[in-house]
């Protein structure tokens, strides 16, 4: 078993990346190696040392065609004409055992045309960061790349502190953004537009081929994915912290981790993203902001698209994203179908969640576990408030009973939404730590607890719970 290459993006041509070698830091070492991915992409081979020799940068296979992707993006609403793959190489597109072609991306490869002021390089917090919080929106069902490995080394790179240069292998569909399309259209190249929206087609929607304007058709596409995406965000409790459209995936995935952060006690202004001045990329503004960058892509995509394309793309997404955040909440509240005032019911409930400053994921799995009739008083994380419920557990038990479905199945169908385990933003930054004093134990162990996240997992209990003091409200830098 090997790596088959099949590198059709770089067949695109020299406008759409710049053909360059990682330029790997020195005496690197294997912080972590995600095995679910080893076999499927053809890796298990591999002895450790070749595995470090491809993650590190230092040895680049037969068959792959490294490159810096060009871009550019709307940042906080301003347009920077152009980005690109500053410290990122696309070492090339792999065939995984399913004949799905893979993008194999390696982050903090050193500097390309495209670094400006940057070093190129990524620091082992930011690595970990991604690969645990990638991992874990897998794991919960969410669209995502994936994390193949982390690998850091002894150069010394500057951010508020000398860290270690470290580097991420990422793995997934595409590294195409939006700001992709935004570059080529800003620059009035409309051949390589319409060249980046054929190969997108062919690669990622083909069934636009079969439309009248399959550029109307891939618009509507994508902004179906990404109200889909986002609206799982919004129902996980996920704020993703900088929406620009360069780290908007065209095929729908989460993708950039940067300043991310899970939501703990329920709160929709929650900003994680602490140069967020703004609040621009606020919890609740999401789905605008979704909205936003969907915009964006349709004024890219212009010089193809028909009059009222954008139009229409536009309204399936706000469509889409209220269809399906609607059914996410509705299973999250174990109802099997919808009725008139569910959806008073489940924003009722969010305004108590905030105004009690309740845990947002710790609250919805012991409801997992309600009994029809209970009250408030048997879910004990909102003991201390339990009376200010009870208006609405009485609407809840009502509900309830108008429901056919055994208590047994809806404890059932509800675990399998609620998640028990999720990655609360100081279980990452304890792994961080431990992992930067060279103990990687405990980052593995986050790994292995977040890939189970709808299961009890009871030797676990201490990971499903709320933060203790010294973790909450943890200042996450935003230098990466
Ligand atoms: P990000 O904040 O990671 O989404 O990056 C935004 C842009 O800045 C992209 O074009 C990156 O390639 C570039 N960039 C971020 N960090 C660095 C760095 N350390 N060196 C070079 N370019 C970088
Ligand atoms: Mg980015």
């Amino acid at each position: 078993m090997t790596l088959i290459f099949d590198n059709r993006y770089a067949e695109l041509g020299e406008r759409f990346s710049v053909a360059l070698a990682p330029d790997p830091p020195p005496n690197p070492e294997i912080v972590i190696i995600n095995d679910a991915l080893i076999k499927p992409l053809g890796l298990n081979d591999y002895s450790k040392e070749e595995l470090l020799a491809l993650f590190s940068g230092n040895s680049i296979p037969d068959g792959a065609s490294p490159l810096a992707m060009v871009y550019a993006g709307h940042q906080f609403g301003g347009y920077s004409p152009q980005l690109g793959d500053g410290r990122g190489i696309l070492i090339g597109q792999v065939e995984d055992i399913k004949k799905n072609l893979l993008d194999l991306h390696l982050k903090g490869a050193g500097k390309t045309p495209f670094s400006r002021m940057g070093d190129g390089r990524a620091v082992l917090r930011s690595c970990i960061r991604e690969f645990l919080a990638s991992e874990a929106l897998y794991h919960l069902g969410i669209p995502t790349t994936r994390a193949l490995s982390i690998t850091t080394s002894d150069e010394p790179v500057r951010r508020e502190t000398i860290e270690n240069a470290s580097l991420l292998m990422r793995v997934c569909e595409s590294h195409i953004r939006f700001g992709s399309f935004e570059y080529f259209s800003y620059t009035e190249q409309h051949n390589e537009l319409r060249q980046l929206c054929d190969y997108t087609i062919e690669n990622h929607y083909p069934e636009a081929k079969k439309s009248r304007n399959p550029y109307d058709a891939l618009l509507m596409a994508v902004c179906y994915k990404t109200a889909k995406l986002i609206a799982y965000w919004q129902a996980f409790g996920f704020a993703h912290g900088v929406m620009n459209t360069d780290n908007m995936s065209i095929t729908g995935q989460t993708f950039d981790y940067g300043p991310y952060g899970f939501m703990e006690r329920y709160d929709p202004y929650y900003i994680c993203n602490h140069s967020d001045d703004q609040g621009r990329y606020a919890f609740n503004r999401q789905p605008a902001i979704g909205h936003w960058n969907c915009q964006a892509l349709a004024q890219a995509l212009a010089p193809l698209n028909t009059a009222g394309a954008a139009k229409d793309a536009l309204h399936h997404y706000q469509d889409t994203f209220l269809t399906f955040y609607h059914t996410l909440m509705i299973k999250k509240l174990g109802l099997s179908s919808s009725i008139d005032n569910d959806k008073d019911l489940y924003e009722d409930l969010l305004d108590l969640l905030e105004g009690h400053r309740i845990d947002y994921t710790i609250f919805f799995r012991s409801l997992s576990h309600y009994s029809v009739g209970d009250g408030p008083s048997a879910l004990s994380c909102i003991e201390n408030c339990a009376d200010a419920f009870v208006p609405w557990f009485d609407r809840y038990n009502e509900r309830l009973r108008s429901e056919s479905q055994t208590e047994s199945n809806r404890h059932k169908a509800m675990c399998a939404v609620n998640p028990k385990f999720i990655l609360r933003n100081y279980l990452a930054q304890v792994a961080i730590q431990n992992s930067e004093a060279g103990d990687h134990s405990e980052l593995h162990n986050v790994h292995d607890i977040l890939k189970a996240p709808y299961d009890e997992q009871p030797d676990h209990e201490r990971y499903a719970k709320e933060a203790p003091d010294w973790g909450r409200n943890l200042q996450i830098s935003c230098s990466s």
